[in-house]
């Protein structure tokens, strides 16, 4: 199983950290051995000072594509839910500033939260999905699907051009703005239209 992430969805987002707006969804990948395991404390790694969390709506591939067309994109996923791509930004500063690759800051052990799927079905519009998370009780990141620049849709299709989708892979689609550090015993839980999907604890 991989982990497709995509960078930069949300207008908010790319001015706070004062990123150029991309002409194309900007991809990058989680290795399975990213995936925070169940029941685990997120352990921040020691080579960062300065890891941030990022609640992302998240998408489960239910069938094999590749080439998908955006109008037949809705038949690849049954199932969706919120993730944190946790990211190591003082060392992704520097990775960027050098023009390199970003998985030492996007793609080590635990960066990947992956809360409970729920069937797609149970939502009336996906392009209008509320989503939070909540750092010690207090909201931190709140989301809304309609605020995506590429739409759930139309990034399986852009992604299934270079990547074979397979069953389990996950897509993260991308973070509101909000982003922001977390400390040691902080509490983080992620919501999708109010419903509690994970609660890690960091360490
Ligand atoms: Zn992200």
């Amino acid at each position: 199983m991989k982990i497709i992430c995509i960078g930069r969805n949300y207008t908010n987002h790319i001015e706070e950290l004062q990123n150029e707006r991309p002409t194309e969804p900007v991809v990058f990948m989680k290795p399975d051995s990213a995936v925070l395991l169940k029941q685990h404390p997120f352990v921040l790694p020691e080579f960062s000072n300065d890891v941030h969390h990022e609640i992302e709506l998240i998408v489960k591939i239910s069938k094999v594509g590749k080439y998908i067309e955006p109008k037949f994109a809705h038949k690849y996923y049954d199932e969706i839910s919120v993730g944190i791509d946790f990211t190591a930004r003082d060392l992704q500063d520097k990775l960027k500033a050098k023009g390199l690759p970003w998985e030492k800051a996007k793609a080590f052990d635990g960066s990947a939260v992956i809360g409970e799927f729920l069937p797609k079905s149970e939502f009336t519009s996906l392009e209008n999905l509320t989503f939070e998370l909540t750092k010690n009780s207090q909201t931190v990141q709140k989301g809304n699907s309609n605020l995506m620049l590429w739409k759930i849709d139309e990034l399986i299709a852009y992604v299934s051009q270079f990547f074979t989708l397979k069953i389990g892979d996950i897509i993260f689609t991308g973070t509101p703005e909000g982003v922001a550090a977390v400390q040691p015993d902080d509490v983080l839980e992620g919501f999708l239209e109010g419903k509690q999907l994970f609660r890690i604890q960091v360490k």
